[in-house]
């Protein structure tokens, strides 16, 4: 049987960019915006060009992008005409590929929002659709409030969305804009809909507050609707958006869907889902949600020293899909439960060859737990745990010795008469008989003590030439009685190989210390730098 076409269509740019505390810049819209296209997502929202400087000026220019790249507003106010409305100017002149407008589809809000008839609604909808079909812009009309106002008036909601597909709009997308539908009203009310408008015409905007998006839009495809709207992550107003994360490897992996359907993400692109996943993560300063479905640190994690031995013989009998196909791992995880065989498959993972019955993989597992039992986080720092375990199984040389260091931080007016914060950073250092003093200066204590500590390191210096440090990540835990901090930091090297490193104190210079000097210490290891 021939697969129909299921489209994806992103708007984490326009309506994930309304959740608290997330603000864009143009270069955040713009690296998203690519990942977007290269993993294969067919439509990307960029914004609400005319709403703000940011999103004028992303739609100021042609994107070259493969997605179809989509700016959004509204339909022309009520009262005006298309040539007489600033906001749909905008709009239209957006350099995009297509104009996904919204129309209010529930009477109650055209009455009480818009102060208008239901008559001129349904004529600012044609208007507006026919204007960017003039322009030669494909059109999308998201339905606003759609179930609720086909609950409350079924006939007007439909004439809502039916008023825009007479137009030529490409897609009418039936938005759950409270969120509160639930799946079986979702499937009931879209099975009505297709049966006046064709469902590949029809898409699903679901907002997620009864943590439903996900099987709201999946009920939506069962019932005939062929576009699919979410964000990554499920970013989002209040509860979020449908997420994509969840609803692309469900389409790819269930059968159900995967026999039915295909999407513009191939297999290879679904092992770079994670990757996306956590870049979104990043760039918005967020923890990546442990639990996520799919792409979460947890996702296949085992802990349980029974489900653990048989997931080391037939991963299959603990796993709903192999971790692979959406870029994760299996985890068997280093802790109270796990026993010797899962710090065996760490180290077997690193390379580290050890007898099963080596009395130090007992104190290697002794160290984790009481590392992790303060705020250390092994599973975060790879190369943290790999200098660890090297520690505890003695193979890693004194290459250098930290005998002091001093960080200085001081606020000043300059020249200029502004306010100026420096840092300056001194370290004592002892190679072999050699003692080296370097001071470094920064924008930060933390810069300044990197670049002190990196600047001279006498005979290791040649092999600490191509390290940068890549990311720096910041969290205060409370661990019981007192706040620590715990310091990650990303490194990478002239070969583009990355590691994470961590530290942990209560003091922050003292945490980025460590995972400065765990990350220094890891590069020579993997150099092979002579003892
Ligand atoms: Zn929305």
């Amino acid at each position: 049987m021939a697969r129909e076409r299921l489209y994806l269509f992103d708007t984490t740019l326009r309506d994930g960019a309304q959740t608290n505390g997330v603000d864009f810049t143009l270069s955040d819209k713009l690296a998203i915006a690519g990942m977007l296209d290269d993993i294969g997502i067919d439509y990307v929202e960029g914004g609400y060009p005319g709403a703000n400087p940011t999103d004028t000026e992303l739609f100021g220019q042609e994107r070259k992008l493969d997605t179809t790249f989509t700016a959004f507003g509204m339909t022309r106010r009520p009262g005006r005409s298309t040539s007489n409305d600033p906001g749909l100017k905008a709009l239209l002149d957006a350099k995009a590929d297509a104009i996904c407008f919204v129309a209010k589809s529930w009477d109650y809000h055209v009455r009480v929002a818009l102060e208008t008839t239901p008559e001129e609604n349904l004529a600012s909808i044609r208007d507006s659709v026919r204007a960017a079909k003039a322009k030669g812009r494909e059109v999308l009309l998201d339905c606003e409030h759609f179930f609720d106002g086909y609950k409350a008036n079924p006939k007007f909601a439909l004439a809502c969305a039916k008023a825009a597909y007479d137009e030529g709009a490409r897609w009418v997308v039936l938005c759950d804009t409270n969120g509160g539908t639930l799946p079986h009203e979702v499937e009931a009310i879209v099975a009505a809909v297709v049966k006046v408008i064709p469902g590949d015409h029809v898409g699903i905007h679901a907002h997620n507050d009864t943590e439903q998006a996900v099987a709201n839009s999946l009920a939506a495809v069962r019932a005939g609707a062929r576009q699919i709207q979410g964000t990554l992550n499920g970013l989002g107003e209040r509860c979020g958006n449908a997420n994509l994360v969840s609803i692309i490897p469900t389409l790819k992996l269930k059968g159900e869907y995967a026999d039915k359907f295909d999407i513009g993400v191939s297999d290879e692109k679904l092992k770079g889902l994670l990757h996306v996943s956590r870049a979104l993560d990043e760039m918005l300063n967020r923890a990546p949600n442990r639990h996520a479905p799919y792409v979460g640190e947890s996702a296949f994690a085992t802990k349980a020293g029974i489900h653990a031995s048989a997931i080391m013989k037939e991963p299959a009998t603990y796993e709903h899909v192999a971790p692979d196909t959406v870029g994760n791992r299996r985890r068997l995880m280093v802790s109270d439960q796990a026993g010797r065989s899962n710090v065996m498959a760490e180290l077997d993972r690193i390379g580290l060859k050890v007898e099963r019955n080596d009395p130090r993989i007992g104190t290697l597992l002794d160290v984790v737990k009481e590392r992790e039992a303060i705020g250390y986080a092994y599973e975060a720092a790879d190369a943290s745990f790999e200098l660890l375990a090297r520690r505890v199984l003695g193979k890693v040389p004194d290459y250098f010795d930290v005998v002091q260091f001093d960080v200085n931080v001081e606020q000043r007016i300059n020249a200029l008469n502004q306010r100026v914060t420096v840092s300056m950073a001194v370290v004592k250092v002892k190679v072999g008989d050699e003692t080296l003093i370097s001071a470094g200066e920064g924008v930060g204590p933390v810069n300044a003590l990197d670049v002190a500590l990196r600047k001279d390191l006498g005979k290791y210096q040649g092999y600490i030439n191509g390290l940068e440090l890549t990311d720096y990540r910041v969290r205060i835990l409370n661990t019981g009685t007192e706040a620590v901090t715990r310091v990650l930091i990303e490194s990478q090297d002239e070969t583009g190989e990355r590691w994470t490193t961590v530290g942990v104190s209560a003091n922050i210079i003292d945490a980025s210390f460590q995972a400065l000097m765990d990350s220094i210490v890891y590069k020579l290891v993997k150099a092979g730098a002579p003892a």
